[in-house]
């Protein structure tokens, strides 16, 4: 009896203590469960965050290489015209914009009130203007940015050009630079017209030229240009002064000579050209010239009228078929 009374109340207490362990665990659990969960809540809200402020690093770092690729592709030219095509045509995919415009020094700028003037500013005198309306207030710094970028390319390229226009040779053709030859014809005028001789004028044209770069490259457009400008040196007198006068065009002058005189020295040079074989890299090329011709003072006795005689007569040979030599003709 003692025995079994013993048991019973052995087995009451520990299911008292069971109990009370129960009731001690089961909140616990549920307050852990609880702890774990806002836990969770708050990573996933952090996660949610660190997205968000990647995807805004993302665009940020996209919009940083946009805006480099576009100062790079300024950076290739050295024409502010086509330097202002590339951020014109660009800028829109990175800023808000309304209107943005290059003007040059002397631009009317009371037809451009209200717009935001950035000046080029070239040793100390103003060169000219970017100006700009209508930029989305939050793409003002980024478009302030671009927009130095820009002058600064811009800078370079008036810079480059002075440089070009002082140099009395020029770099690629190793004849003389535009503004050299220039003084020299001038010079050349007045000496004729005071010993009363006369003297021709010779333009000379690349033909098709622009075919080269586009098949070959403009490494061998070069080539072929140096290469030509060889010749034509090579096939004057000593006396003769050889320009460079644009892009792909020579300018000669041929002191103390005739029409006549000067229709055979601009044909020996045009077959000169024409026999050359021009060994650029593994290409062998052939190339041909136009030239036209003006003489003072049968043509002009004016520095422009001679060259604008030469022009037209450079435009005759062209449109007969190229590869020739064309004196001006008075219609
Ligand atoms: P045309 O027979 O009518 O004269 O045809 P063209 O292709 O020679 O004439 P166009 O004026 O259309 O092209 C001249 C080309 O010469 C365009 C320009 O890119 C190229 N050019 C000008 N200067 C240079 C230079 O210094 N180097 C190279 N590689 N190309 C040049
Ligand atoms: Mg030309
Ligand atoms: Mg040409």
């Amino acid at each position: 009896m003692f025995f079994l009374s013993t048991l019973i109340l052995l087995t009451l207490v520990s299911y008292f203590l069971v109990k009370v362990a129960m009731a001690k665990i089961g909140p616990k659990k549920e307050e852990d469960l609880g702890n774990l969960k806002s836990e969770y809540d708050n990573l996933y809200l952090k996660n949610q965050s660190l997205k968000e402020e990647n995807s805004l690093l993302d665009g940020k770092v996209t919009q940083t290489l946009g805006l480099y690729n576009i100062s790079k592709d300024m950076s290739k030219e050295l024409d502010e015209n086509k330097i202002f095509h590339i951020f014109k045509e660009r800028i829109n995919d990175y800023v808000k914009i309304g209107c943005c415009n290059f003007l040059v020094k002397g631009a009317d700028l009371k037809r451009y009130e209200g717009y935001i003037n950035f000046p080029l500013v070239i040793n100390n005198e103003i060169a000219g203007h970017l100006i700009a309306r209508d930029i989305a207030e939050n793409d003002k710094y980024r478009f302030q940015i671009l927009a130095q970028q820009f002058l600064i390319m811009v800078k370079r390229a008036f810079l480059y050009k002075n440089i070009q226009e002082l140099a009395i040779m020029d770099g690629l053709t190793q004849v003389f630079s535009r503004r050299h030859f220039l003084e020299r014809f001038k010079e050349e005028l007045r000496r004729s017209r005071k010993f009363k001789h006369n003297f021709s004028f010779l333009m000379l044209d690349i033909d098709k030229f622009k075919n080269f770069n586009d098949k070959y490259g403009h490494l061998v457009g070069d080539a072929v240009l140096r290469e030509a400008s060889k010749t034509v040196k090579e096939n004057v007198r000593q006396i003769d002064f050889v320009g460079r006068y644009g892009g792909e065009e020579l300018s000669i002058i041929l002191p103390e000579t005739d029409k006549e005189q000067a229709l055979l020295a601009a044909e020996r040079i045009r077959q000169a050209i024409e026999k050359r074989e021009i060994k650029v890299y593994d290409e062998e090329l052939k190339v041909t010239v136009s030239v036209g011709i003006s003489t003072f003072p049968d043509d002009a006795d004016d520095s422009s009228l001679l060259i604008e005689a030469a022009d037209k007569a450079l435009y005759l040979a062209k449109n007969e078929g190229r590869n020739r030599v064309c004196a001006y003709r008075r219609k």
